[in-house]
């Protein structure tokens, strides 16, 4: 489990994620990692229907959490039982299973309270 980082321009202090070659911001093209932080607001989030037939699972949870820096990420949701304004938790972390290979994203956890 690794924490998740964010991409920040060494120019104008803009912070991205994913990783980005040039700055939106200022067009730099130089960038530093930084940690977000553990936790981060979830703004919106939609429940996905219409998956591949290869997903495993029939309906997928996406949201869209802010962390420190404003900085904004689309992830899976661990559970559909959320709601706006919540704290999520984010981990670097399995999404799914392709012919037995793990691929790895960004997954959000409710925060224990
Ligand atoms: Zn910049």
């Amino acid at each position: 489990m690794k924490s998740v980082k964010g991409y920040q321009c060494k120019e104008c202090g803009r912070v991205f994620y994913p990783e980005r070659k040039i700055c939106l911001g200022c067009g730099g093209r130089q960038f530093k990692k930084i940690a977000l932080g553990k936790e981060g607001v979830l703004l919106t989030f939609t429940k996905l229907h219409a998956l591949p037939m290869d997903f495993e699972s029939r309906t997928l949870m996406l949201g869209i959490v802010e962390f420190a820096h404003g900085l904004r990420a689309l992830g899976q949701l661990s559970t559909d039982d959320v709601e706006m304004g919540m704290k999520m938790r984010a981990r670097w972390d399995v999404v799914r299973e392709l012919d037995g290979v793990q691929l790895y994203g960004l997954r959000f956890y409710p925060a224990k309270r």
